[in-house]
């Protein structure tokens, strides 16, 4: 569907194609409304598709005395696991505890039962240190006590979104991406009636009228409705993540650690086939317009985290695959550190407008329906969805030999498509279910996505609709021709449109999903002396920090 095909005439409008856009267009196309969402840029373009990729309670919020948030996510993470498999996948953590550093045991034994009371099972355990070592061979063995194990899940987040959009396009629903709201639309008394909407590329315009208009735009909130509380605002925080091969970071369970500078939570991440290291929390300074990346600082603040807690492993940045960054939606009164920020989602509303923005992915499903809530008034003859009803529909109950799939990559492809899965295995050549090299993703999903899954550039394929590009090396170029052969039929592109988006995609995967350039001039094909520029910066930094300029303080 085209923006020039579309209906002037809506109940419901949604501004924002991330998880809390998506989440609340599922459950109101479930109601029955006539509902559309727009998006500037792609399907989870903004933060949902940067996130650490966890569905948890954030075991620091307890820390933090964020009870009420680690109650509700705990709580959607039960939930998700149960109701959505294959996307959300149980995921064990460890956590170190060292005699010089850290809360310390017993701290960590009561924030775990607290975590494990919430969720109505006893799941954590101690292992003293000659056990510990067994689960994580590679962590710094020196003054180790021992650690805990703990369970908590992760999440496809940028699939995540895709399914919802889809399961609300079944339901009836329209979502445009590349769509942008340049301006509401109010009546005489000031009412929102509409917004005015543009094609992000062609600048087509169209004014569109609903009932009601849903600000789901995150970080960008502020743009349509100001906070009502002119104590508390917007902050933008960045955080970057490091993607390494397994082969260099060999972690099959994730770990929780702290910096050794500022104490921060970190952690590394296995996901799908690469390891994740992250995050960073920061004051985001540049344009919001502009992707965010990672800088040099923050990929040095990482690497010196990893090397305090894993000293026997190579972790150079050689092995590192990509980076990337995001933007919390965090509302902030001023005056605490990013990490001591609240990661609660608030609403704000005035006549035919309802804002919600931040939170976190975890509690999307929360924060739906909060909104729905909030919009009953303007739908009284639509009944809200049950708050027992699933959060998605149920995938297809057919067993994996059916389809010719082992069980995992059955399981992983119904919790991606869903109820589609089966129409993707239809329309798939049996060479094609086969992984790409080094990733979890079949050749498959690559026809599949370009045909049914609104993409418009190559970036919207090969970072969101799959995630190769920030799993494979040099995000995915190497199979760029196969790439091509699949999607040909489906994307209708000549040969120069194809040159087009190739050089687009690697100026976009340059820019913000590879090493900054700073580092990456340290890597093969550069100067080999990377392991001593690593080691220059980090005497740097630290001789800085004890100089207390605070470049450590990120
Ligand atoms: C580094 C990092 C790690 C995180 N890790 C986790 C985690 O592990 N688990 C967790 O639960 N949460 C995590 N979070 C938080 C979580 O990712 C966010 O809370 C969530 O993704 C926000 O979703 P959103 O839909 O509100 O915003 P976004 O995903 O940013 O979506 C807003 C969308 O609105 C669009 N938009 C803006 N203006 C317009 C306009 N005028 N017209 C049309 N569209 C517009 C944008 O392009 C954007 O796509 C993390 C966040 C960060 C930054």
């Amino acid at each position: 569907m085209q923006l020039a095909q579309l209906s002037t005439s809506w109940d419901l409008i949604i501004i924002g194609g991330g998880v809390t856009g998506a989440g609340v267009f599922r459950e109101a196309a479930r109601m029955k409304l006539q509902v559309l969402l727009i998006e500037q840029r792609d399907f989870a373009w903004g933060t949902s598709s940067r996130s650490s990729k966890l569905i948890h309670g954030g075991l620091r919020y307890l820390r933090e005395g964020q009870l009420l948030l680690t109650r509700e996510a705990v709580q959607e993470r039960e939930r998700l696991l149960r109701e959505a498999p294959g996307l959300v996948e149980p995921l064990e953590f460890l956590v170190p505890v060292y005699k010089d550093r850290g809360p310390g045991k017993w701290i960590l034994e009561a924030g775990l039962s607290l975590y494990d009371l919430i969720a109505a099972k006893r799941q954590h355990r101690f292992y003293p240190a000659e056990e510990f070592f067994h689960l994580a061979p590679h962590l710094d063995q020196k003054l180790l006590e021992g650690g805990f194990l703990f369970h908590d899940a992760q999440v496809d987040d940028a699939r995540l979104v895709l399914r919802l959009i889809q399961e609300g396009i079944s339901s009836g629903g329209v979502a445009l991406n590349y769509t942008v709201a340049d301006k509401l639309l109010h009546s005489a008394d000031g009412s929102v009636i509409g917004i005015r909407t543009a094609d992000s590329e062609t600048g087509y315009r169209r004014d569109l009228n609903c009932r009601l208009v849903v600000n789901a735009t995150g970080i960008w909130a502020e743009r349509f409705q100001p906070s009502p509380d002119p104590q508390r605002h917007l902050r933008p925080l960045r955080g970057s993540h490091l993607v390494y091969s397994p082969r260099s970071l060999p972690f099959n369970r994730a770990v929780s650690f702290l910096h050794p500078d500022d104490g921060r939570a970190l952690f590394i991440i296995p996901w799908e086939s690469v390891v994740l290291v992250g995050t960073t929390d920061l004051d985001h300074q540049q344009d919001l317009a502009v992707e965010p990346h990672a800088t040099e600082e923050e990929v040095i603040y990482l690497v010196k985290a990893l090397a305090k807690l894993l000293p026997a492993l190579d972790f150079s940045l050689q092995n590192c695959r990509s980076a990337w960054a995001g933007i919390r939606p965090v509302l902030s009164k001023g005056g605490v550190s990013p990490s001591a920020e609240s990661r609660q989602h608030i609403l704000w509303e005035q006549k035919g407008l309802v804002t919600v923005t931040g939170g976190k992915l975890t509690i999307f499903r929360k924060m739906a329906r909060d909104v729905l809530k909030k919009m009953k008034p303007y739908f009284p003859e639509n009944p809200l969805p049950g708050d027992n009803d699933p959060v998605l529909f149920p995938i297809p109950d057919i067993p994996s030999t059916d389809v010719g799939l082992p069980e995992k990559p059955w399981r992983i492809l119904c919790g991606r498509y869903g109820s589609r899965a089966l129409e993707l295995v239809g329309e798939a050549r049996p060479e094609s279910l086969m992984p790409i090299p080094g990733t979890r993703t079949l050749w498959a999903e690559l026809p599949f996505a370009a045909r049914h899954e609104q993409v418009r550039h190559l970036d919207d394929l090969l970072l969101r609709r799959v995630r190769i590009g920030m799993q494979s090396l040099r995000g995915g170029m190497p199979h760029i021709k196969r790439i091509q052969k699949l999607c040909r039929p489906y994307l209708g592109w000549d040969g120069t449109r194809w040159k087009q988006e190739i050089s687009r995609y690697k100026q976009i995967w340059e820019s913000y999903y590879a090493l900054p350039p700073g580092l990456a001039k340290h890597l093969p094909g550069h100067k080999p002396d990377m392991i001593s520029r690593i080691r220059q910066l980090w005497e740097a930094m630290t001789h800085s920090t004890r100089g207390g300029n605070g470049l450590l303080s990120l």
